[in-house]
């Protein structure tokens, strides 16, 4: 139960001042709000902070103006100038004048009679737009206000600046958002009083007031005192239920388990490669966790092509050694369809029964892997996530791997791995995640990393091409592929719409298909997972050399011979992004190229992607610069501005108060885990504030 302190911020946003329920929905796509579709609170609004500030401050007189500046000007009104009957495109001038010289107020499709309210001939008013001169001449399109002498006192001179929504108008959300402070109650503190010792931060409310009214630029950086103290409670919490939860998994805690290497020898021994040195090191630490009576939680991070799936599928040999069964779960069919392939010749030969699940199997077929699971001869299952959080029953499931690719946040992953009572837990991702970003996702999960590249694979050559050189690029494709190559093209994100992704990518499959006289494939997102697997099936196979793909094709596909990736309109994609796509290619013996197309010119973080790009295939390399490049957002593919997951903190500059937030966390587990002492019971609040409630509910009771 959320304490009822907190009930002015937890309201529905229609109940603030001037949101009804059109515009809480209108808000909802501005501010998020609970699942599915629930109506966002007052907290939601609150936690969306200013991204700018107009600042009105500037007074020179109108003559001194620059063009372009946003000036407060005192005025005295001397004529109104209407335009001639009937003819709404000249607009309505007002003119007025100081001491430095005139100036027309302007204003389309005016009306006329609040017109002549607002500026009364004779009288004195401020006005506070943007200059703009014309001919010489200077004006104001439709100030943004015109106030009495009287009311001066009241125009903010510094105006903060909302990242803004279709249907929402200015004035609407500034009044909601006073409505919504008025209503923050005081709070207990939270936080350790030693740490206010060392920084000058206001309280919560103050930091929250002081967020939505910024006096100056100063007041817009994220380490000033208000911002980083918002970033701190935010990240506190983040990292507090983290350890809360992982608190609660190690008092449950799990099973030894002891393979005897039976089936992974048979397994290694059919293998036609030998192990890395690091999916050795990784082995061996999942084996001792698996040995040891508590849970494993452990993260597997690899880059692209490292073999994170032979290790998925080894770990998954010793749980069934030791008598148990394993899943392994990924986000797309697809890639399921993947895994099942590479996994169920080996463990084939390895005797271990497999079972593939993707919800799209017939009735008959999935009621005979239902009965299989439910009654052990089933071993191993290969299957989508949403299939195992529909309560899938097993017999003994001893392990769940989470191929993970960043479609989980880590709410999600909690509540999965909340789920098997003993079940160990190996996620998987593919993205090289800096170790900040390691922090914030997965807590203090352990992590082993897969540095090395598999043995015999060549360095990806990798370019960067104008779009103006297609024709160039289209004859080395026919070239190649004559030869016998086989290519990717991939096509970009347009806009988020899937369906003009797809006609794009449909576009250029006509076109390449032409140009190249048939031999080209296509997938995309809107095809149905038949179609995209016959399309895959062939490629495979040879039956088609290039195929054009949206970026679907980014999440593991793979076809180890393939050696060709052609990136059109590659600055729209992010780093992370990129090096995903690129991965796709170099998985063979045979020398790989990463083709580049952008459209020039380049702004200059495109430049810096697409050099970065050209100098390294180091994975981890491409995600410290990505983050240094645009912050955490894009590093987990995602398109919001700030740290995905985060309201406030921004790692790329709160990676310090990331690093202090994770000891606090840790330091408060250790010493009240229950959140039991007058401190406890604030941060109980905290948690409720940020969304991490999930974490209040494994608190014992009292
Ligand atoms: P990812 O880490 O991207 O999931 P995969 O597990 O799909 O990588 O492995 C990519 C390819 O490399 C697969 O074809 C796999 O069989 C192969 N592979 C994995 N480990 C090795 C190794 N040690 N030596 C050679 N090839 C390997
Ligand atoms: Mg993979």
């Amino acid at each position: 139960m959320r304490p009822p302190i907190l009930n002015p911020l937890f309201r529905p946003v229609s109940s603030l001042a001037g949101i009804g329920p059109k515009l809480a929905v209108t808000l909802r796509k501005l501010l998020g709000g609970p699942e599915p579709d629930g109506e966002p609170r007052a907290i939601d609004l609150l936690f969306h902070l200013p991204v700018a500030i107009i600042d009105r401050s500037r007074q020179p007189g109108i003559a001194l103006s620059p063009e372009g500046a946003i000036v407060t000007l005192k005025v005295r009104i001397d004529r109104h100038q209407k335009p001639p009957r009937g003819n709404r495109r000249i607009p309505y001038r007002v003119f007025a004048h100081d001491d430095t010289g005139e100036i027309a107020l302007t204003f389309f499709h005016a009306n006329e009679p609040w017109l002549e309210r607002m500026l009364p001939v004779g009288e004195t008013r401020y006005v506070s737009g943007r200059m703009e001169w014309f001919n010489g001449r200077p004006s104001m399109v439709h100030p943004d206000h015109m106030v009495s002498e009287a009311d001066f006192r009241d125009l903010p001179l510094i105006e903060p600046v909302y990242p803004m929504t279709a249907g929402l108008a200015r004035k609407t959300l500034l009044k909601a958002v006073a409505d919504a402070l008025d209503g923050v109650p005081d709070l207990p503190e939270w936080l350790d009083p030693a740490l206010l010792g060392e920084h000058p931060w206001p309280d919560f409310a103050a930091a929250l007031r002081a967020a939505h009214h910024p006096e100056a630029a100063a007041d817009m950086e994220p380490l000033s005192p208000h911002l980083s103290r918002l970033a701190y409670d935010e990240l506190l919490a983040s990292q507090l239920a983290l350890a809360l939860m992982r608190a609660h998994q190690r008092r449950r805690s799990g099973k030894a388990r002891h393979g005897d290497g039976s089936l992974r020898h048979k397994i290694l021994e059919s293998l036609p490669f030998s192990l890395t040195g690091s999916q050795k090191d990784a082995l061996a630490e999942i084996d001792a966790d698996l040995r040891k009576p508590e849970r494993m939680l452990r993260l597997l991070q690899g880059d692209v092509g490292s073999g994170k799936t032979v290790v998925a599928l080894l770990a998954a040999a010793a749980t069934i050694e030791a008598g148990a069964q394993a899943a392994i779960m990924a986000p797309t069919e697809l890639l399921v369809r993947q895994h099942a392939r590479t996994i169920a010749p080996l463990a084939d030969a390895a005797g271990i029964g497999v079972a593939v699940l993707t919800g799209r199997e017939r009735v008959a077929e999935r009621s005979r892997v239902v009965a299989g699971l439910a009654d052990g001869s089933i071993q191993l299952l290969v299957g989508t996530h949403a299939l195992f959080q529909s309560g899938v029953e097993f017999d003994d499931l001893g392990l769940v791997v989470v191929d993970e690719q960043h479609r989980f946040g880590v709410h999600q992953r909690l509540a999965l791995t909340a789920k098997g009572d003993a079940t160990d837990v190996l996620v998987m991702t593919a993205t090289p995640i800096p170790r900040t970003l390691v922090l914030t996702y997965y807590g203090d999960m352990d992590v082993s990393r897969l540095t090395e590249k598999p043995a015999g694979r060549r360095p990806i050559e990798t370019r960067a091409i104008p779009l103006s050189r297609l024709d160039e690029v289209v004859g080395r494709i026919r070239a190649a592929t004559a030869a016998g190559a086989k290519a990717y093209w991939v096509c970009p994100l347009v806009e988020e719409s899937e369906v003009l992704d797809v006609a794009a990518a449909e576009e250029r499959y006509a076109a390449l298909d032409a140009a190249l006289g048939g031999g080209v494939g296509l997938v995309h997102g809107r095809m149905n997972a038949a179609g995209r697997d016959a399309e895959m099936a062939k490629f495979v196979s040879g039956e088609t050399k290039v195929l054009v793909a949206t970026t679907v094709v980014e999440v593991g596909v793979d076809v180890s011979d393939a050696t060709i990736m052609v990136i059109e309109h590659a600055e729209r994609f992010g780093l992370a992004q990129l090096h995903q796509l690129r991965g796709r290619v170099g998985r063979s013996d045979r020398p790989s190229v990463c083709l580049l197309l952008y459209r020039a010119p380049l702004g200059d973080i495109a430049t810096d992607r697409l050099r970065i790009m050209r100098e390294s295939e180091d994975g981890f390399v491409i995600a410290e610069e990505d983050l240094r490049l645009r912050g955490g957002g894009e590093i987990l593919g995602t398109r919001q501005s700030g740290t995905p997951g985060f309201r406030v903190a921004r790692l790329e500059v709160h990676a310090a108060l990331m690093e202090a937030a994770r000891d606090d966390a840790r330091r408060i587990v250790d010493n009240d885990p229950d959140l039991a002492t007058p401190r406890g019971e604030a941060l109980r609040l905290l948690l409720y504030l940020f969304g991490r409630d999930d974490a209040v509910r494994l608190l014992r009771a009292g």
